[in-house]
């Protein structure tokens, strides 16, 4: 019999999120109950978006919660190695055969050919894909195309009429139509693959036999099906978790809630108790109570017994799991989980903060009370000051906030640049502009610099300050609204360093009066 072996395949493009850690858990409970294995991989093929930083906080995240896996680029294994950034050579190899035997093939379109042909094809209200343009080219003429440095990716052929069959082990035969699966590129100009090829082959090269991931991939399902059958392969069980979801039931974001794990961490949550409340995300136990740990977890899992409808991550429900599990610790372990928390990395960090602020060790409390607390006591008046008013207050919380949101790399540069560059867009002194983050992020005009509190509460801690300031203030201002990007300005920044952001507007009686993207600042007309 073949040993079961599952996987979490991460992608390391930003702050671990509590999803990666749900799939993770139910991929290591599934391994565990069939006494197989759980495998780490991690997905960097995406060069621009991926950071190391990214990869060292996911793993240590998916730690803290207390997963284990058996096989990854921390701990090694068989199939080593672990991060596809380290086996291109792999998938050119594999590109290559699937070039040779007709089921993939160089296409050299240039961007500006598939722009106009995806445009066409909106305004035809057709759903956009490629057209097979480069497909019959023959092989010899393709090689000279090559050899004279023609700029090239591969696509793979795929079917245009038919339907493809998904068999799913929660949603039975799911059936997706040829041609709504677009001739997906496999491997990119620059020689690197794309995520459908790697994933595949390395799903198959770790010998993994069940696929448990987020429902959002199903529709790169066909794709998969497809390369498996190319390669002449065994495809997987595929098994499609239901979707996390705020409580309006959109699909879990850090816009509305909290989504890094490294936020429940600091807030102060145990892990076992994040752990077991992401158990209760779509699952129960046969017995149906509520607090379990993970070896209970293990003990009764049957995937089976996962309902599709999109479980709600609430954030009241996962405190008071939690005030459970804590009520239940006896004191010395109360004790323990506190000594945890203000972990010595933490305390270094705010300790050197408050150093140059205390003349006795007791003043610390009140300097670096709001490192630790949660939220942070405010109300309208505390951000009154005498050259904001309080439409400004707003503006300047809501448009960083915005502009935080799409910051990919949390740091003091990154945070200052950002900040310095919306308070001159806005115009505003950078000391005014400054003040209403003294109050929402540590409760007073007067606190250790702000820019190095908010890189130490980090990204998910921050932005719910910021919200929980504007909730105060009476919610988002009237006259300001995110705008698509203008054609204009998507030009203007092409090539400009940094993650794409939100633009912005700031209007008034329905009269764009300015456009701002990336803390630059662009006029109308
Ligand atoms: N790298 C993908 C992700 O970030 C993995 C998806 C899969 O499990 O196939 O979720």
């Amino acid at each position: 019999m073949t040993t079961v072996r599952t996987r979490i395949a991460p992608s390391p493009t930003g702050d671990p999120h509590v999803g990666t850690a749900y799939i993770a858990l139910f991929n290591l409970c599934f391994a565990r109950q069939h006494q197989g294995q759980f495998i780490l991989r991690i997905e960097d093929t995406d060069q621009v978006r991926s950071t190391r930083e990214s990869e060292e906080q996911i793993l240590r995240a998916l730690k803290w919660v207390g997963l284990q896996w058996d096989e990854g680029p921390d701990v090694g294994g068989p199939h080593a190695p672990y991060r596809q950034s380290e086996r291109s050579e792999i998938y050119r190899r594999h590109a290559q055969e699937l070039v040779e035997t007709g089921h993939a093939f160089h296409c050299f379109c240039s961007a500006e050919r598939l722009d106009r042909l995806r445009a066409e094809q909106t305004a035809a209200k057709q759903t956009p894909g490629y057209d097979g343009h480069c497909i019959d080219i023959p092989a010899d003429e393709a090689q000279r195309r090559l050899q004279a440095g023609e700029s090239s990716v591969i696509r793979m052929q795929v079917p245009r009429e038919g339907i493809c069959i998904v068999p799913d082990l929660l949603r039975g035969d799911v059936e997706i139509p040829w041609e709504q699966v677009d001739m997906q590129v496999l491997m990119k100009a620059d020689g690197l693959p794309t995520y459908h090829l790697a994933n595949v082959v390395d799903d198959h090269l770790m010998e993994i036999t069940h696929v448990i991931r987020g429902e959002e991939w199903i529709s790169s399902a066909p794709k998969h099906v497809l390369l498996y059958k190319y390669f002449g392969w065994q495809q997987p069980v595929f098994c499609h978790m239901p979707l996390l979801r705020n409580p309006d039931k959109s699909k879990l974001s850090k816009r509305k809630n909290p989504t890094s794990i490294t936020y429940y961490e600091r807030m102060g949550f145990l892990p076992e108790a994040l752990l077991n409340y992401l158990g209760r995300m779509g699952w129960s136990m046969p017995d149906e109570r509520e607090k379990f740990t993970l070896a209970e977890m293990i003990a009764n899992f049957d995937i089976k017994r996962v309902s599709l409808g999109g479980p709600t991550f609430d954030v009241e429900k996962l405190s008071w799991l939690n005030s459970v599990w804590l009520r239940e610790l006896s004191v010395p372990e109360l004790v323990q989980a506190f000594q945890r928390w203000i972990s010595p990395e933490l305390l270094g960090k705010v300790a050197a903060q408050i150093q140059p602020r205390i003349q006795v060790l007791s003043d610390a409390v009140g300097w670096a009370a709001f490192f630790f607390s949660g939220a942070v006591p405010v109300t309208a008046e505390s951000f009154q000051h005498k050259k904001l008013a309080t439409d400004d207050v707003r503006r300047i919380l809501q448009i960083s906030l915005w502009e935080l949101e799409a910051l990919r790399r949390w740091n003091h540069e990154e945070i200052s640049t950002l900040l310095g560059r919306i308070s001159e867009a806005l115009g505003f002194k950078l000391r005014d502009f400054m003040f209403p983050f003294f109050v929402a992020i540590s409760g007073t005009a007067s606190s250790t610099p702000v820019m190095e509190a908010m890189n130490i509460l980090g990204p998910d801690i921050t932005r719910a300050r910021l919200r929980q300031a504007l909730a105060v203030l009476g919610g988002v201002s009237a006259s300001l609204t995110p705008l698509r990007v203008l054609p204009r300005i998507r030009a203007s920044l092409a090539g400009t360093a940094g993650g794409p952001s939100q633009v912005w507007g700031y209007s008034s009686a329905g009269r764009a009066l300015q456009w701002h993207c990336r803390g630059r600042r662009f006029d109308p007309a």
